[in-house]
């Protein structure tokens, strides 16, 4: 079996993975606060943890890999940007209001996602509706004098969980140097962190011991993968932005109330998608979506393939450059696929081996832009087999590669013979059947062309015409092109 080692944040090292349970290899990943359309930053953790999946799910099965990727349903941001549609005339109610935006988010940030050539999670839980699971894991802490009520909150106490601070590598009194936090008078220590907040009328809130409100962003992550994967599990991950406070917080509840220092065993974070520096957030107004970039006419493999070339632990910055350089390894690619006999069979390449030397690329702590490299030397070797099976388990789909990048000039020489026509199944298209007939035809009518005897060369066309193919034949060549009529089986009594 592959061995995957992983840079593990809680111990700043690259450590050989050990499932707690091969069986159920569970990796839970924080997802979108979901009030406005993802930028391409937020693309970032969905790539890298989605290689990381297809990869867990070669290595140890895919019935045996769960991965839960959350929607955060619940934020004041979703609560002004329903307010804004309020204030701009909207006649719905805040609640319905709310329940529109964060539904169509979701919507486009599924689809989005999609297009970048992601699988979804086996779990996409919303926070909405655990809300009773973080009610009972705030009572416990309560319980347990990890937690404390006051005025209609519910404040993690920081300093009662002694390894606080150790998953970002800070002690409680550097963080209060560091922090420029409101000091809430109703908190013991600047640092202590919300559970549960109280919410007036215009806000959404749930019957709780502490009144009408609404938990705090840290506990539904920590609510939800206890509710999915039990007390203990494999891989959790964020972008690196996440891992203070947000991880941090995560883990000091989880561990506070189930087994100590034993929540996640793996804690992953991809560096940020920066723009000149710095990082792209919409806070900033430095972003751009996803959807805009497809709009502009970049496709999703082009973007997912310029993530790709840039290791998830490094800044990375988008450029115009990288997509063009993306493109034409793609176009490559798809040309050489496009390039005949390459049997239908092949389109299915879950039986074929993917090498082994880039399987350990990518299990030496996702080193993608290694497996890059790879993807290169395949290309320039023409070997179709690896660069299909490798090109699969990064998650690009040969069939939409042939259809969006195989608008070809016509130069191998198998392509004088025979076009593809993207808009047909490719596999269909492609079969050396056609090339076979291409090839006789042409030696036909050489013949012909000495014997002044044209009559097979006439059937021989008359019968790809049938078969809804188109047949150009100029002094010394013949192109076959199949049409939206075509149909193979009408050729089988010619072979
Ligand atoms: P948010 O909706 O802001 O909570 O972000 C969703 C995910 O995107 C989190 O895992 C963030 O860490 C990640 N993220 C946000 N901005 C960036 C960025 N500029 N680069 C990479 N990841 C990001
Ligand atoms: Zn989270």
């Amino acid at each position: 079996m592959t061995e995957i080692k992983l840079y593990n944040t809680k111990t700043n090292k690259k450590e050989v993975f050990t499932p707690l349970d091969a069986k159920d290899v569970r990796m839970y990943v924080c997802g979108p606060t979901v009030y406005d359309r993802a930028h391409i930053g937020n693309a970032r953790p969905v790539i890298v943890f989605d290689v990381l999946y297809r990869l867990l799910r070669k290595v140890y099965d895919t019935d045996h890999v769960r991965y839960a990727r959350n929607f955060t349903d619940v934020d004041d941001k979703i609560n002004a940007a329903a307010a804004a549609r309020k204030a701009a005339g909207a006649t719905e109610t805040l609640e319905e209001l709310i329940s529109q935006r964060t539904e169509e988010t979701i919507a486009w940030y599924l689809a989005d996602m999609g297009e970048l050539g992601n699988l979804e999670p086996d779990h996409a839980p919303r926070a909405t509706e655990f809300i009773q699971e973080m009610i009972d894991m705030s009572i416990t802490l309560i319980a347990e004098g990890h937690a404390y009520e006051a005025e209609g909150h519910v404040l993690f106490d920081v300093t009662s969980y002694k390894n606080y601070g150790s998953l970002s590598g800070r002690s409680v009194d550097d963080m209060i140097a560091g922090a420029r936090i409101e000091v809430a008078p109703y908190k013991r220590n600047p640092m202590d962190f919300v559970l549960w907040k109280p919410s007036d009328a215009n806000q959404p809130g749930w019957q709780s011991p502490w009144g009408r409100g609404r938990p705090g962003w840290h506990i539904e992550c920590s609510a939800m993968a206890e509710k999915l994967f039990g007390k203990r599990f494999d891989i959790h991950g964020g972008g690196l932005d996440l891992a203070f406070p947000h991880h941090e917080n995560e883990k000091a509840q989880s561990c506070a109330c189930g087994v100590e220092e034993d929540f996640a065993q793996v804690w992953m974070h991809n560096e940020m998608l920066q723009v000149e520096g710095k990082k792209m957030s919409k806070s900033l107004g430095n972003f751009f979506s996803v959807r805009a970039l497809i709009d502009q006419g970049y496709s999703g493999e082009v973007i997912r393939l310029v993530f790709l070339g840039t290791h998830y632990r490094k800044p990375m910055d988008w450029t115009d450059k990288k997509a063009k350089e993306a493109e034409a390894t793609l176009r490559k690619a798809a040309r050489l696929f496009s390039s005949t006999p390459f049997p239908k069979s092949w389109l299915n390449t879950s039986d074929v081996e993917v090498p082994q030397e880039f399987v350990e690329a990518l299990a030496n702590d996702l080193n993608t832009s290694l497996a890059l490299t790879f993807i290169r030397k395949y290309l320039k070797e023409g070997d179709k087999l690896k660069l299909a099976s490798s090109l699969e388990l990064l998650g690009f789909n040969l069939d939409s590669l042939i259809t969006s990048f195989a608008n070809l000039e016509l130069s191998s020489p198998e392509d004088k013979y025979v076009k593809s026509n993207a808009l047909l199944p490719y596999g269909e298209v492609m079969d050396s059947t056609l090339l076979e007939l291409a090839n006789r035809l042409r030696t036909s009518r050489q013949q012909a062309m000495q014997t002044k005897d044209f009559a097979s060369v006439d059937a021989l066309k008359l019968a790809l015409t049938n078969a809804g193919v188109s047949v150009q034949m100029s002094k010394d060549n013949v192109v076959l092109e199949p049409t939206t009529r075509f149909d193979k089986s009408k050729l089988e009594n010619l072979l």
